[in-house]
């Protein structure tokens, strides 16, 4: 039953014309799949949709080929063709009572429209203005005429949007692209009546609202997404010029940082004071994002009246059934995203999205995978998990689902595996979520027995008997500096002069002084490890391969925070270097396009270039003569392949789901969206 408490959040609210039905407003945002992949995306919002969210959204939708971010994958409403692959999400979304939503958008110099190959058409004549993309060409600078086009070319696409069943149509006016250009004094250098003024700035989103309103004529909504930022007080002001236009504002700050900010950076909640002083400025209701999942906190902020409803992402992909949780009273239940970004880094990647915490994000289509109903096999057997990492827990949580009878086996006396060693490091402690959330299920199957401290070798599996094994004993950081850049590892190394990143992992002793973290891994944990070294008393140098330090941080949202903090707490970055010996108290590093060779006198080096998987129970198995009274032994999650967390899970899940089944992986994974040939 729902926690009374809680009831505010249920309460339906106007939208210009149309009605959601809840608070629950999941903001457009990006999928990796975009036009490319109609069906992928409407059985993924469909889930939302089924999951409770009053109203779902689209990604960024392009208007016109002159608005083309490929190869990003967006959506877009350019013919008669993309109203029939919207419609496809339309009705998925329709058919659980929510409201649908399109975020019609234009591009401005933010692109280079690499498919389309037509010229971007931006306020000046400068290169692409997102400096993370460097491509090359220059934007037209866009005159009166053009302005007309684009007038026409969004009013086309909102009367297309309505077409496909939309419910509320955007007008998109943040996040650097064409109308921001507009807004910016910097940008918009223009002399006309769309530059100078505050007021001339704003003309076009004033009109292009206005001409949507016309377009849908009742029919639909009209969103405005706007920034408003209480470091930049000229926001409120052209706020406050619009203010009553649009009939929902969804609003959101400056820093790009905040607003998908890395949980190691930003908490729940980050976008409350500056969305508080807009939503005094307007009578319109207001929707805001903030990583939001206590559902306490959501009540809060709706009750205090500074959003209107509950605008969410993450944490729609990590629980598509968070707001039916709350209102079935099972807030324990909602799966809560821990705010690592591998969703947004695979869109980045140009790939289906997917998610650490909910492994069927993106998997809705293809594998036919649902967040919440997973099938129960009708031929229940006896399955031992070896290993409680993040691997281990979500197949033993699956394979319990499915009515198996599941033993599952840790050595140590905490469950979680790495996600338990990390969390322990500095601003990682939401990894703990992955472990909580799933020792948690797994306590209310009756199926699942969950023994600690026991430390699984070949006679203790054998004579359990058991049916099918999944072996998920993870994997451990070498020292011999294999890695990305080496096939052969150091050269020369002393092995005192060597630290395993198993020991901090561990939370053991390190030795004192100046370390040298060689970080050929390019992610958060070479750059935690020197935020935690830095806090035991070292001096520490990070030694990295790369341009930059966090290189696969770009795509997670976090590598420049991640720099920042680095330099702040006094950790020396050297880029662009190897490190080829380890010898007497000395590094040598290598310059990875020069070859000149610089000597590191330091303490220890702690490298983190590879991880090579616990297979020894597995080795063992595979040629015990008796493993032929077992059925099936499967290596899955870093015991396999070692990887990022979301790999880990996703494998758990694929192997419970498939126990005891051969499969075909080309069929399977062979289910892709092509399109009509001839
Ligand atoms: P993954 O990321 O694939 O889940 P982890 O390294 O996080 O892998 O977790 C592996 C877990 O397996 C650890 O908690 C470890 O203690 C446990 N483990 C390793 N070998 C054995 C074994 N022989 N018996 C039981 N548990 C084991
Ligand atoms: Fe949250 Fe990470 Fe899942 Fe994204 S991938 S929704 S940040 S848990």
């Amino acid at each position: 039953m729902r926690d009374p408490r809680h009831d505010i959040l249920f309460e339906p609210l106007q939208i210009g014309p149309v009605t959601a039905k809840n608070r629950f407003y999941q903001v457009p945002h990006c999928t990796g799949m975009g036009w490319r992949r109609p069906n992928a995306l409407a059985a993924m919002r469909g889930i939302k949709a089924e999951g409770g969210w009053g109203v779902v959204n689209t990604e960024y939708c392009s208007v016109h080929p002159t608005s083309d971010n490929e190869a990003f994958p967006n959506a877009a409403l350019w013919d008669d063709d993309d109203i029939r692959a919207n419609a496809l999400m339309v009705d998925a979304v329709h058919a659980h009572g929510a409201l649908a939503g399109v975020e019609l958008w234009l591009a401005g110099g933010m692109v280079t429209n690499l498919s389309t190959r037509l010229p971007q058409m931006g306020l000046r004549n400068r290169p692409q203005t997102d400096y993370g993309e460097v491509t090359q060409g220059q934007a037209r600078k866009i005159d009166k005429t053009d302005i007309r086009d684009l007038r026409r070319w969004h009013r086309d696409a909102a009367v297309r949007a309505v077409e496909a069943g939309f419910d509320i149509v955007y007008v998109y006016a943040t996040h650097g692209y064409l109308l921001s250009e507009f807004l910016d004094p910097d940008t918009n250098t223009r002399t006309d009546e769309y530059g100078g003024s505050l007021e001339n700035r704003v003309r076009l989103i004033r009109e292009l609202i206005e001409e949507t309103h016309e377009a849908v004529a009742g029919r639909a909504a009209v969103a405005t997404r706007f920034t408003v930022d209480l470091n930049e007080p000229e926001s409120y002001d052209a706020f406050g010029l619009l203010a009553d236009l649009p009939d929902l504002w969804d609003l959101t700050v400056g820093n790009y940082d905040i607003e998908m900010g890395h949980s190691r950076f930003v908490k729940e909640g980050a976008l409350v004071s500056d969305v508080a002083r807009a939503k005094e400025i307007t009578t319109k209701p207001v929707v805001a994002v903030g990583r939001f999942t206590s559902p306490d906190t959501m009540a809060q902020v709706i009750r205090s009246g500074t959003q209107d409803m509950i605008g969410a992402a993450r944490p729609s992909i990590a629980d598509p059934f968070l707001p039916n949780k709350i209102n079935e009273g099972r807030a324990e239940d909602i799966r809560e995203c821990i705010g690592c970004n591998i969703c947004y880094a695979t869109d980045s990647l140009h790939v289906p999205i997917r998610c650490t915490q909910n492994p069927t994000m993106g998997e809705e289509w293809r594998l036919g995978w649902h967040p919440e109903h997973i099938p129960a096999d009708p031929e229940p057997a006896s399955v031992l998990v070896v290993g409680a990492g993040p691997s281990g827990l979500e197949a033993a949580r699956v394979l319990g689902m499915r009515g198996h009878q599941v033993m599952l086996a840790e050595a140590t006396r905490d469950l979680g595996g790495r996600v338990t060693r990390e969390a322990r490091l500095p601003g990682l402690s939401e990894w703990a979520r992955v472990r909580d959330w799933r020792t948690g299920q797994i306590e209310k199957l009756d199926n699942v027995e969950v023994f600690r401290e026991s430390r699984m070798e070949v006679a203790d599996v054998l004579c359990l008997g058991v049916d099918h094994v999944l072996v998920a004993t993870g994997a451990r950081w070498t020292t011999d500096g294999i890695g990305r850049h080496s096939g052969t590892g150091f050269e020369d190394a002393d092995c005192s002069g060597l630290l395993s990143a198993e020991t901090v992992l561990n939370g053991d002793q390190t030795p004192n002084g100046h370390i040298v973290i060689y970080d050929d891994d390019h992610y958060y944990l070479g750059p935690v490890i020197a935020l935690e070294l830095v806090k035991r008393g070292n001096m520490v140098t990070l030694v990295t391969p790369q341009g930059r330090a966090c290189a696969f941080g770009d795509f997670t949202q976090e590598q420049a925070q991640t720099i920042a903090a680095l330099l702040k707490a006094g950790v020396v970055i050297r880029a662009n270097q190897m490190i080829r010996t380890v010898k007497q108290g000395q590094a040598t590093l290598t310059c990875v396009f020069s070859g000149q060779e610089t000597q590191l006198a330091c303490d220890a080096v702690l490298p983190l270039t590879r991880r090579v998987p616990v297979n020894d129970l597995y080795d063992a198995l595979q040629c015990h003569p008796d493993i032929h009274r077992i059925q099936s032994v499967t290596r899955i999650g870093d015991a396999e392949a070692p990887s990022i967390i979301a790999a880990a899970v996703y494998s758990g899940h694929r192997a419970a789901m498939d126990v005891g089944k051969s499969i075909d992986l080309a069929a399977r994974y062979g289910k892709r969206e092509h399109p009509k040939l001839g």
